[in-house]
């Protein structure tokens, strides 16, 4: 007789080994795999990137889950990638009430941020944030105004910033209501380092999504990156102007005409509007907002939509990504990879993240797989491991966590959302000025990882076990 029993845990295996010998005593149990299974120890000196463990985690060992011992390793090694990045929510408030949008509609928070001494608080982040010899991913301090608009005071905090640490970058992500300010940049001399300003289709679907009453944002949307070398740096000094598209089911088929409308230039702007292009799918945090789904059933072809944004992707990576790295596809969702590798099918997805040579082979960098399938360069950022993308300072001076921004100031107070959900786990807390950004950092990454980094990891495991299924049986 022959039984075959999968298990995925080497005490598992050593103990049904034992059971087995004492209900057969001439049973010889074949334990297959049982030494790769029982390596979990994978980072004793402390020296692996939390992305390096978390790809030998999904990837190599593929068992589905995570044992604890990598867990803790993983959680380890995140502790110690203090990032180079501060990332402020400046105001609440909108001219804007995008149907995408993760926010939900609020007042100005500008009385919050005064009590909380925001222009302080950002100096202090900055202070010791990592230099670029000191950085995990060899990158230099930036600070971004994470939206959700510019006003004037947004303006002292650049200046305090620059004052307090020169080596600073700084970027801002605008829907083009900025440009009111920019005299304001001229007289104080002030120059961003980077501008975002996002487009999120040709004009009818771009206001569709985001102003369907005033239909007057694409308009502000283009002339602010029309204006935008104003502000910014020039090139040749790191300057850089780029433009984000959130996919959605509004504008999945304007990928192309939109990247063509920025990137190949028109009359006055013969080097385009911008210098990078990127594409990302809409945050789970408000999926009735035009979500392009996924249904259920595994089965390629069954995400129509999807399909249409992937071909658009390909053809744009095809024709802007020979020379430079104009365009770029970013997801952070294991549901997006999901979205990928239904529309690709499983075997070539597979080949794509396994395969670790060559030009076009997977790398794994601080918090991010890059891989390339049917020519399109995708950066995975992992939700598991999301603390060291940055730290996230809210309009009241709180750091919270990713997608505390679809709750309003008041929700994240009270620690309750109108549903009735315990929302204080996105709130690590109230900072001082005196506060120390590794400590604080470190504060962020554990809360991420006890509430949510560790599921998310589970779920990634899952979904990359369940791919070798689907590529075996697809
Ligand atoms: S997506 Fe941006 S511009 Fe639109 S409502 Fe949200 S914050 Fe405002």
């Amino acid at each position: 007789m022959f039984y075959f029993v999968k298990i995925y845990e080497a005490n598992y295996a050593k103990k049904m080994r034992e059971v087995i010998k004492k209900l057969t005593p001439d049973a010889k149990p074949k334990i297959i795999g049982g030494e790769a299974m029982e390596k979990t120890e994978q980072d004793p000196k402390g020296e692996y990137l939390s992305s390096d463990l978390w790809y030998r985690a999904v990837m190599q060992e593929n068992r589905g889950f995570v044992g604890k011992k990598l867990k803790n390793e993983i959680y380890e090694a995140l502790l110690r990638e203090v990032p180079s990045l501060c990332s402020m929510l400046l105001e609440r408030t909108c001219n804007l009430a995008c149907t995408h949008c993760i926010y939900q509609t609020e007042k100005s928070s500008k009385k919050a941020s005064e009590q909380a001494g925001l222009t302080d608080l950002a100096v202090a982040a900055v202070r010791e944030m990592p230099t670029k010899a000191q950085s995990v991913n060899d990158e230099g301090p930036k600070f971004i105004h994470e939206g959700r608009i510019l006003t004037k005071w947004h303006l002292d905090v650049f200046e305090a910033i620059k004052k307090a640490r020169p080596d600073v970058k700084i970027g801002l992500i605008d829907n083009g209501t900025y440009v009111k300010y920019i005299d304001e940049f001229k007289h104080r001399g002030l120059q961003l380092d980077w501008l975002d300003v996002s487009v999120d289709g040709t004009e009818t679907n771009h206001n569709r999504q985001r102003d369907p009453i005033h239909k007057t944002s694409f308009r502000e949307a283009i002339k602010g990156l029309e204006r935008a070398r104003e502000v910014v740096k020039s090139s040749k000094d790191g300057g850089r102007v780029s433009s984000l598209l959130t996919l959605t089911k509004i504008n999945y088929h304007d990928i192309e005409a939109v990247a063509e409308m920025l990137l190949t230039g028109s009359p006055g702007y013969e080097n385009g509007l911008v210098d990078k292009f990127s594409v990302t799918t809409l945050s789970p945090a408000r999926e009735p907002n035009k979500l392009i789904e996924l249904s259920p059933n595994f089965a390629s072809g069954d995400i129509q939509d999807f399909d249409v944004a992937w071909q658009q992707i390909r053809n744009i990576f095809a024709r802007y990504n020979k020379d430079s790295e104009q365009v770029r596809f970013t997801v952070y969702r294991i549901q997006d990879i999901e979205k990928i590798t239904r529309t690709v099918g499983p075997k070539k997805f597979l080949e794509a993240v396994s395969n670790e040579s060559g030009k076009d082979g997977v790398r794994v960098t601080v918090g991010e797989m890059i891989f390339t399938v049917d020519g399109v360069t995708v950066n995975y950022h992992p939700l598991s491991t999301w603390p060291n993308e940055t730290l996230l300072i809210d309009g009241d001076g709180v750091n919270r966590v990713a997608y505390s921004a679809q709750y309003t100031l008041k929700e994240l107070q009270t620690g309750r959302s109108k549903s009735g959900e315990d929302v204080f786990k996105y709130s690590v807390n109230q900072l001082d000025s005196d506060f120390s950004f590794p400590e604080q950092y470190r504060k962020q990454a554990t809360q991420w990882w006890k509430c949510f980094g560790e599921t998310n990891l589970d779920k990634e495991a899952d979904f990359f076990r369940r791919l070798r299924e689907m590529a075996v049986t697809k």
